[in-house]
């Protein structure tokens, strides 16, 4: 790197070269160089041909905001050499009229900000300059195309002319002259539009467009540092959480010309399909032209290979064809980046009269379905290990590949926007009621259930519905957590909807929608759209199951589901599910035929009368158990006794609690009597969990012998141990524990008696309650304690941050917007907040019982970063819903990648 090595004196370093062969900088110096100048001098150090050019460092940007936007002194002479080292490579002087130097001058962060700051091409030309440069190029037209794209591009971002300023003049000039393209003007006409703009810009600034180069220079070295505090910068900042103190570098690097001619040409590419991650070459170009033509879309580029020509049906020949020996060294070089940055690239180069220039390289963005394929094949070849390949994969993006999805070529009509609940696109005819939704699909019809939140009640209507939409509620509102539970698409919380149930009407501003209108919702993104949007189905490659099964060679954290039918069961098993971690018993009763005789033991003003109503449920709740057990073979069950507050299996409306009353023969003044009784100001805190239990011990009791007749059934059926595990929801106390685990162990005895054969099973107990996470070691502490720990973060969330659950939305998007929370803490665990509790209880009751057993069933438990914060608090396992167990397969396996990286 001798050769280009710049004499050092006081000053700190702020300017790098890079030139073919040699550079000061490599890829690894990103921060300093920004990712531009980092590759640029990577390139150069691998030999490939890049212009010979100088990165001014992001250090520089922070002084020239820190000294009111001026440059600091000393960085004059450190250019002035680059500059010159620069015109020994190209055999050029910067302002010489012989023989110009012309250089491009760009910006170029630490993370890219495409198309945010500005570029300058064609720096170095003028009056004098322009007559060598039409010289040595032997083509006028060129020389002075040129220099009226600089005057264009100089006056608007430098020199603050409005770009139509130049436009108007050139269209101006075109209708006058009877010209329809800028490719029929020769060098004459642009030699006088070029006089047209130098008056424009002296009018308009009051000053002659600047002929002296090092002032053109030093202008568009303060524009590109000053166009990192622009508008658009600054709000992509914002938007991708990019710090205003990274600052951008200058790059600034000899020209190259893509508009030279016929054997000249401009292009970007990457080195895979993006799309797909098929390892083909994927881009276009453009002959003749400059890069901003590309970007300009004024023509259409074509495409790089013969296959993409022939599969586009496109007449004009590809870049493989038109210039076989360029697209052969392209594809030489992109291998040697692939092989260097062990990644797929995305690439822009110039060919000047069939050379080959390399302009940028940087790993490429992709879709999740390329992700995988691309990281699959990489590890194939050889390039990068099986753990790299599963790092390279984001987890979030995996949902996308287990539903359809919405085609993103389709014209669509968006209505409104609301949460992205349960991801997957789903079309189908609104219906307001869940009875109504099960009617139509009986009739084979797709509906999308539309109501203002959804309750317990409508469990049958979710189920018969393709997608769920509702106006109010958030990400773990019932409607959220059913519907991702079941794996149907679901957008709540549209706060723009009015729903008008009676009038049959949804109306979003203007849009006044019927029942029977369809309508699409896309559960990954949160969008809902007129009509019928095409759709894209899942496709789970081969590739899909191999990255999946390196990530569980290196997962040490179990993956479990949250499952309550032996629909769900199934799912979860074909997702790779170690088990259920939360069987949710209380959706059984929502069927039609058995809430009723959940109805008659919450009416039932005797224990007798409860016993006699819980005996027409416990069969089949038996039933339901059996068959979970068989689904999940030997894997572990683990099942919740009946958590949520009664009322919630009481009708609501007029119409409802007379029907209900009638089916029970009971008054309905008496049914009313006792909704009102339940009636609860804050139910989440209220009559439920362990308090439901201890206040009726009765349900715990059927619910206990349907579990243990179930397990025995079941262990006849598979001839094998089923041992259950039972879980007490809501749990403050000890205490709270033992009445229940005395209830549930003295039932085990009795059936172990009349099946003369002692039970296995577990009992556990949930913590969804601050005092819960304390007294860990309490509720774990000798042979009674608790034989494992449930996570349920949903309500730790809620205690812990006293918000409730299903009241959170308009809350969480004004706290978002003003930055209070940085994700939603139901989705994404407050790792300091609830996160300290959840260690403490994991060390509390490890300590009291260390073979204790600990997981999660909350929503968390699907969530990327949360499931890296369960690996390293120690969890046996995460459980989630069915849909999403790939996604915690993926995060727990990177965790512990990740982890051991560090140690
Ligand atoms: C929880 O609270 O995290 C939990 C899993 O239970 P549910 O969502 O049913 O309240
Ligand atoms: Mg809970």
């Amino acid at each position: 790197m001798a050769a280009v090595e710049l004499s050092r004196d006081a000053t700190p370093k702020w300017v790098y070269v890079f030139a073919a062969g040699k550079a000061e900088g490599n890829a690894a110096m990103i921060d300093l160089l920004g990712g531009k100048g980092a590759n640029l001098a990577e390139m150069a150090c691998l030999g490939l041909p890049v212009p010979p050019g100088f990165t001014i460092t992001t250090e520089v940007c922070g002084l020239y905001y820190e000294n009111g936007k001026s440059l600091p002194e000393g960085l004059g002479p450190q250019v002035d050499q680059a500059l010159e080292l620069i015109g020994n490579e190209t055999g050029a002087v910067f302002g010489s009229e012989e023989n110009p130097l012309l250089v491009a001058v760009r910006s170029g962060g630490r993370a890219s900000m495409p198309g945010m700051m500005d570029t300058i091409l064609n720096l170095g030309l003028n009056d004098r300059t322009v007559t060598g440069l039409a010289r040595n190029s032997g083509d006028d037209r060129f020389a002075y195309d040129s220099y009226r794209r600089f005057i264009q591009m100089y006056g608007d971002v430098v020199l603050g002319v409005d770009h139509t300023v130049f436009e108007d003049i050139l269209d101006n000039y075109k209708n006058l002259n009877g010209f329809s393209y800028d490719t029929e003007l020769g060098a004459k006409e642009w030699q006088k539009i070029i006089a047209l703009y130098k008056k424009a810009i002296e009018n308009e600034t009051g000053k002659p467009f600047p002929q002296d180069t090092s002032e053109q220079l030093w202008g568009a070295i303060g524009a590109v540092f000053g166009s990192w505090q622009n508008a658009r910068a600054v709000t992509y900042r914002r938007l991708h959480a990019i710090p205003d103190s990274w600052g951008t570098a200058v790059n600034v690097q000899a020209m190259v010309f893509g508009n030279m001619g016929n054997t000249s040409a401009t292009g970007v590419a990457f080195t895979r399909n993006p799309s797909t991650g098929v390892n083909e070459i994927y881009g276009e170009y453009l002959v003749n032209a400059q890069g901003e033509d590309v970007v300009a879309g004024i023509r259409t580029p074509q495409p790089l290979t013969a296959k993409a020509r022939r599969e586009a049906e496109d007449p004009n020949p590809s870049l493989e064809e038109e210039m076989p020996e360029a697209f052969a060294q392209l594809e030489s070089i992109f291998a040697t980046l692939e092989q260097r940055y062990r990644d797929m690239q995305d690439i822009e180069f110039t060919i000047q009269n069939g050379k080959v220039w390399m302009l940028q390289t940087r790993s490429g963005k992709r879709t999740t379905e390329a992700a995988v394929r691309i990281a699959v094949d990489l590890a194939e070849e050889g390039i990068i290990t099986r753990e790299e390949a599963v790092l390279r994969v984001d987890p979030g993006g995996f949902t996308q590949l287990l539903h359809p999805t919405i085609d993103s070529d389709a014209d669509k009509e968006l209505l409104t926007t609301g949460l992205p609940a349960s991801p997957g696109a789903a079309a189908g005819g609104i219906v307001f009621t869940s009875d109504e939704a099960e009617k139509q699909k009986q009739q084979g019809r797709d509906v999308i259930l539309v109501r203002t939140e959804t309750s317990p009640e409508d469990i049958h209507g979710m189920h018969a519905s393709a997608g769920i939409l509702t106006a109010r509620g958030g990400m773990t509102s019932h409607a959220a957590v059913v519907a991702r539970g079941m794996g149907v698409p679901c957008v709540s919380g549209a706060g723009a909807l009015r729903i008008n149930e009676k009038a049959g009407t949804l109306s979003v501003g203007k849009n006044v929608l019927q029942a029977g209108d369809v309508i699409t919702i896309d559960g990954a993104t949160g969008r809902v759209y007129a009509g019928a949007v095409p759709m894209r189905q899942p496709q789970l490659s081969g590739d899909f199951a191999r990255l999946i099964a390196w990530a569980d060679e290196a997962r040490v954290l179990g993956v479990r589901a949250n499952a309550d039918t032996p629909k769900d069961a199934k799912q979860a098993r074909a997702f790779g599910a170690q088990g259920i971690g939360l069987c949710r018993t209380e959706h059984m009763f929502f069927d039609a035929e058995r809430i009723l005789a959940m109805r008659e033991m919450i009416c039932a003003t005797t224990e007798d009368g409860r016993r006699a109503a819980l005996a027409k449920i416990l069969p089949v709740q038996r039933a339901d158990f059996i068959e979970l057990f068989e689904i999940m073979d030997e894997l572990p069950v683990t099942i919740r006794l009946l958590d949520p507050p009664l009322h919630e299996f009481l009708p609501r409306e007029e119409r409802e609690i007379e029907a209900v009353a009638a089916a029970l023969a009971m008054p309905t003044e008496k049914l009313k009597a006792r909704i009102a009784e339940l009636a609860e100001f804050n139910p989440m805190l209220g009559m439920r969990g362990s308090r439901l239990a201890i206040r009726y011990p009765e349900i715990t009791e059927m619910q206990a012998r349907a579990i243990f007749e179930a397990a025995i059934e079941a262990e006849k059926r598979l001839g094998a141990v089923v041992e259950p595990e039972i879980m007490i929801p809501l749990v403050a106390y000890r205490h709270e524990f033992d009445i229940l685990a005395g209830v549930i162990r003295s039932v085990a005895e009795t059936i172990g008696r009349e099946s003369g054969k002692p039970l296995s099973y577990k009992l556990g107990t949930m913590i969804e309650l601050p005092r819960a996470c304390l007294k860990a070691g309490e509720l774990t502490a000798g042979d009674h304690g608790a034989d494992f720990l449930s996570f349920g973060t949903n309500d730790l969330t809620q205690t812990v941050l006293g918000l409730s659950r299903d009241d959170a939305a308009p809350i969480l998007s004004a706290y978002s917007a003003q930055g209070v929370y940085e994700e939603d803490p139901f989705v994404s665990i407050d790792q300091e907040g609830v996160g300290e509790l959840v260690r403490i209880g994991v060390e509390r009751g490890r300590e009291a019982k260390p073979a204790l057993k600990v997981g999660i069933c909350g929503e968390h438990g699907g969530d990327p970063a949360s499931v890296a914060f369960f690996h390293a608090a120690g969890f046996d396992y995460v459980s989630c819903s069915p849909f999403r167990v790939p996604v915690a397969r993926l995060a727990a396996a990177q965790a512990a990648i990740r982890a051991k990286l560090k140690s």
